[in-house]
This record gives structure tokens, C-alpha cells and sequence, in this order.
């Protein structure tokens, strides 16, 4: 059996060879502070945040992009082989994505934490590589190609040709920025506390990169800051694209360095082909059109955003062969 894991900050997927996304669950551990007990993974455990008793904690183990604690990672891959296959019996082989910026020990780490967990093998790959073989960017040939990814911690953006990454730079800005940009702005403009779901979910409802035409609204609930009770406000899409101006500058000029240190050749197939984004974050609306609009590039949301990262695990691990350069440790 031949598996594909995006370990993201936000969600873990688990990708099978002729089924497609099998798994899709937060990435998130509780723990119980009394033992170090296990008590949920996943939707379970994300279900907690926020609302568990004293001594049970939740954790998203790879929050910023890098893995926080190892024994809790191989938890949470243990939880996911457990439930995808019948890893007693049979060993799959695993294929599973990380971070570009992570250092050899991290690295290390995964593997062996696959290992432990139950892999036969597990082999790594960089993020923006499984993106782009998911979004169907053709990176073996030697055209260049820019792909961007933005998940819930992190963003990453590559220029990649020839199977490899030529450019690459990974920050610590993905859609929990938003998230948090979106309830630090209520909370001063209105003295009104939302909660994290919440905030997400303003976004998700309403955030835009770039003003609307015809504004988009809704009602948010949260505690009055100085009356200390619920109220309802109502807010507009114009006002959360001023909340996300920040981290959208950082990811703006993030994009903007990468293109500054890519090799001209490779600039121009850029500027004929255009960049390619994935990871949730790049639903967001209109950042598309944003980015067009900074970079003079054409920006495209892959078809397959959400699921872009852990497709492309599952892709290199069945043609091995072809994407053996492209692996961690393996060129
Ligand atoms: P990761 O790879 O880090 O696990 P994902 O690629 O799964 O992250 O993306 C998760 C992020 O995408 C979250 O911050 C989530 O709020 C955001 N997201 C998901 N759907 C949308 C949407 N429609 N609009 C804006 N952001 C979205
Ligand atoms: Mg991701």
C-alpha cells in the first residue's frame, strides 16, 4: 500500500494510490495534562480548543510549520495510518511532505516518526514540489515554474524547474495571520472578543483581498469587552480587507523577493505561464487578483487548492521513478 501524508498546520491529509483523499482532519492532539494521555486527534481534538476542562490541552503539533514536539507528531501519524490502513498486517509505504525550510534533524525526525508510527518506508518531500506535481505544474521539464502555497501557519513560494527548487522562501504568515488580524481589529474598533473559530470564519464569509463592488455582511457574536457580555455586531467585507492588510503586505513581499532571485530564464517562463497557488489560503477572495495586480503576473487558484499538497505525495511516491531527484535525501 502506497500512502501520501500532507502534514499541515492546519489540516492533515492522507492521500491513497486509486482513492484519492482518504483523510482529511485538523491537525490537532489533545493531551491530558494529569498523564500525557492521548485523549482525541483530529476533528475530535479541534473540537476541544477553547472548550476543554483544566486539565486536557489541545496542540496542533506542526503550528508554525515546524514540528513542536516529535512523540505527539508520531501520534498523530500513528492515528492516521491506523485509520486509513491495517498497518498491523500490512506496512504502507509512505510519502510525506515538509516544510522547505525544515533542517536535516527535523527531517530526521518525521521519518523516524513514520517509522514508529508503522511505515514500511517513509520518504519526504519538499511542500512546494507535492504542490505543484498535485496542481498538475509540469516540474520536470526545464521551464520554470512559480508556485505559492498558503496553509494555516505557514506560506511557502518556489520557483521550480528541472524536478528541483531553484528559489524558495518559507514565512511564518499563512491564514491563522488572517485569523488573528481579523479579531485584534474587532477588538479595537468594536472592544468586542471573538473567538479564533470565529475569526476564521468572518473570513472565510467575507474577507476579500481587495475592496468589493457591492460589499458582503454579516453578524458576529462576542463578548463585550467592558460590559462583559455577549453582543452581536454587524460587520463588511470593506472593513476585514483593512483588518488583512498586514499579512497580506508580508506575503506580498514575500512573493516579490522570490522574483527578485529568480534566475531571468526562468523569469520569463514565469511571466508567460504565470504563478500557481494553492494551500487554503489561497481561496481567500481576490488574492488572486492581487497578486496579479502587484506583481504584473497572471495569478491562478489551482483547482484542486485544499488538496494540491497531499495529490502531489501521493503522485511521487507512484512515479517513484520520475520524481526520485525531487525527494528529500535522495538527489
Ligand atoms: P495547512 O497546509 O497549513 O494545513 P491548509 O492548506 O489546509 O493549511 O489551509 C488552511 C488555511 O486555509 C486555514 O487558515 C483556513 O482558514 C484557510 N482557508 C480555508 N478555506 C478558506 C477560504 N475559503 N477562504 C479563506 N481561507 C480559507
Ligand atoms: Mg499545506
Amino acid at each position: 500500500m502506497k500512502i501520501g501524508i500532507d502534514l499541515g498546520t492546519a489540516n492533515i491529509l492522507v492521500y491513497v494510490k486509486g482513492k484519492g483523499v482518504v483523510l482529511n482532519e485538523p491537525s490537532v492532539v489533545a493531551i491530558s495534562e494529569d498523564d500525557n494521555r492521548l485523549v482525541a486527534v483530529g476533528e475530535e481534538a479541534r473540537e476541544m480548543i477553547g472548550r476543554t476542562p483544566g486539565n486536557v490541552r489541545a496542540i496542533r503539533p506542526m503550528r508554525d510549520g515546524v514540528i513542536a514536539d516529535y512523540l505527539i507528531t508520531e501520534a498523530m501519524l500513528k492515528y492516521v495510518l491506523n485509520k486509513v490502513a491495517r498497518v498491523r498486517l500490512f506496512k504502507p509505504e509512505v510519502m510525506i511532505s515538509v516544510p522547505s525550510g525544515v533542517t536535516s534533524v527535523e527531517k530526521r525526525a518525521v521519518r523516524d516518526a513514520a517509522l514508529k508510527a508503522g511505515a514500511k518506508d517513509a520518504y519526504l518531500i519538499e511542500e512546494p514540489l507535492a504542490a505543484a506535481i498535485g496542481a498538475n505544474v509540469p516540474i520536470s521539464g526545464p521551464s520554470g515554474n512559480m508556485i505559492i502555497d498558503i496553509g494555516g501557519g505557514t506560506s511557502e513560494i518556489a520557483v521550480i524547474a528541472l524536478g528541483g527548487i531553484v528559489v524558495s522562501t518559507s514565512l511564518r504568515v499563512g491564514g491563522n495571520r488572517f485569523d488573528d488580524a481579523i479579531a485584534n481589529y474587532i477588538r479595537r474598533k468594536y472592544n468586542l472578543m471573538i473567538g479564533d473559530r470565529t475569526a476564521e470564519d468572518v473570513k472565510i464569509q467575507i474577507g476579500s483581498a481587495l475592496p468589493l463592488d457591492e460589499p458582503l455582511k454579516m453578524e458576529v457574536k462576542g463578548r463585550d469587552m467592558i460590559a462583559g457580555l455577549p453582543r452581536t455586531i454587524p460587520i463588511t467585507s470593506t472593513e476585514i480587507t483593512e483588518a488583512i492588510e498586514q499579512p497580506l503586505q508580508a506575503i506580498i513581499t514575500a512573493v516579490r523577493t522570490v522574483l527578485e532571485q529568480t534566475p531571468p530564464e526562468l523569469s520569463s517562463d514565469i511571466i508567460d505561464k504565470g504563478m500557481v497557488m494553492t494551500g487554503g489560503g489561497a481561496l481567500l477572495r481576490n488574492l488572486d487578483k492581487l497578486l496579479t495586480q502587484v506583481t504584473g503576473i497572471p495569478c491562478h487558484v489551482a483547482e484542486n487548492a485544499l488538496n494540491s499538497v497531499a495529490v502531489g505525495t501521493g503522485m511521487a511516491l507512484e512515479h517513484f521513478g520520475t520524481y526520485r531527484k525531487s525527494l528529500v535525501g535522495h538527489s
